[in-house]
């Protein structure tokens, strides 16, 4: 039997980190402003507070509002290596996502769940609903997003301090806490001071559907293209000019539908052609290129050089310039090096009473940045659902196998 007496304690915490609102601004994020919004401040604030109350060491907060703080090793613990816990404080801008007011469904029935505004999460349509009957389930009242995407994760870590720093009959070693700001801006490692963590290994709890482990992710590129064509009087133009806005979109035609972001999954990789501006003597275009291997981003690199020359070619007497940039590399090598500590948290999950089960991440995350610091950090399921919108939900059962694995998670890297 896995413990539940944390389970109350863990639901009235989650309630209350998402009622605080907490979103942050991709647009200030990509201005250099960090933290990206003030209500992450005072959160963060809030976070190291309790961390103090319930007797963890370390608690600091640096001037980038990373919360930092330790779970001291059980007596005799003290040499083993540590390891770092990590979870984001900021909730996505998709859904308005200011005044939360979560709902607690005790003993949810199997009825569809009807939320303000029209909207309503119904278990015909979501699967992972359907098999929580009888369960606690935690929604939003539908006109805002519920944040679970990370305040269950922020739940999950603080409620295991609280379980291993009242209960000293759980042996583990050193354990790093880390919540960090403006993951959902995709900033979220920009400022961490890698001085201050002195884990080898990672764990962002940041994951949805129960048992999720996830060690690999994208290989990321972006590349920037700019057609350069030949602007001419419009009544005039005939053999003269050379349309920028033209060539973009055919070349953004020759871009193979079957390899887009809205027509795989999986392990699919894609092109995703994402902004265009410009006019007719000149324009730019940003495209995505994101495929799990290695190999098959070079392949995806070589394409576009391929599409580039091509659009040059079809258009005499214009230029098309391709400029790629890796933005995060799949952090399956690194994590491959050190297998470990995949093995410690797959045996936690299987632990705590649960199924592992294997995603690829078709994104990146705070894990992969750290990853690609020297920090193998793979990610763990929460229980939260349909994240980034009104209608999200996280199950408190599942939350519960969350602290269990973690717990688990703990005694295992103490042994
Ligand atoms: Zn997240």
């Amino acid at each position: 039997m896995h413990s539940t007496s944390f389970q109350e304690r863990l639901l009235e915490r989650f309630v209350t980190y998402a009622a605080i609102g907490t979103q942050s601004s991709s647009a200030s994020a990509e201005a250099g402003v960090f933290p990206s919004t003030d209500n992450q401040k005072a959160f963060a604030r809030t976070l190291a507070e309790e961390l103090e109350n319930i007797g963890a060491e370390n608690v600091h907060l640096d001037d980038f509002y990373y919360v930092h703080a330790v779970i001291p090793a059980s007596a005799g613990k003290e040499n083993l290596p540590s390891f770092g816990l990590c979870a984001h404080m900021d909730t996505a801008s998709d859904a308005p996502g200011d005044n939360v007011k979560p709902l607690v469904h005790r003993g949810w029935n199997g009825a569809p769940i009807l939320l303000h505004n029209g909207f309503s999460i119904d278990p015909a349509s979501d699967r992972d609903l359907a098999g929580c009957i009888g369960d606690t389930i935690i929604t939003s009242d539908g006109t805002t997003l519920l944040g679970a995407d990370d305040k269950a994760g922020i739940a999950g870590i603080m409620t295991l301090a609280e379980v291993l720093l009242s209960n000293k009959e759980i042996q583990h070693g050193t354990i790093e806490i880390l919540f960090s700001p403006d993951e959902e801006t995709g900033h979220g490692m920009d400022r961490i001071d890698l001085s201050k963590l002195k884990s080898k290994a990672f764990y962002t709890v940041d994951g949805g559907q129960l048992g999720e482990v996830e060690s690999e992710c994208f290989n990321a590129w972006r590349a920037d293209i700019v057609f350069t064509g030949k602007a001419a009087h419009l009544g005039s133009a005939r053999g003269k000019m050379i349309n920028a806005l033209t060539m973009a979109s055919n070349f953004i035609s020759d871009l193979p539908s079957a390899e887009a972001p809205e027509t795989t999954d999986g392990y699919g990789g894609y092109f995703c052609p994402l902004e265009l501006h410009g006019g007719a003597e000149k324009a730019e275009l940003t495209v995505y290129l994101r495929d799990f291997s290695a190999e098959g981003m070079e392949n995806r690199l070589k394409r576009i050089e391929v599409f580039a020359k091509a659009a040059e070619a079809r258009y005499p007497g214009s230029t098309v310039s391709v400029k790629t940039l890796c933005q995060y590399k799949n952090m399956k090598e690194k994590l491959d090096q050190n297998p470990r500590i995949l093995e410690l948290l797959n045996s936690a999950v299987e632990r705590a009473g649960v199924t592992p089960v294997h995603k690829p991440i078709r994104g990146g995350t705070d894990g992969s940045r750290l990853t690609e610091m020297g920090i193998p950090t793979p990610n763990i399921f929460t229980g939260g659902h349909n994240y980034h919108s009104r209608t999200e939900w996280a199950s408190l059962s599942q939350m519960t196998a969350m602290v269990n694995t973690l717990i688990e998670l703990a005694k295992l890297w103490g042994e």
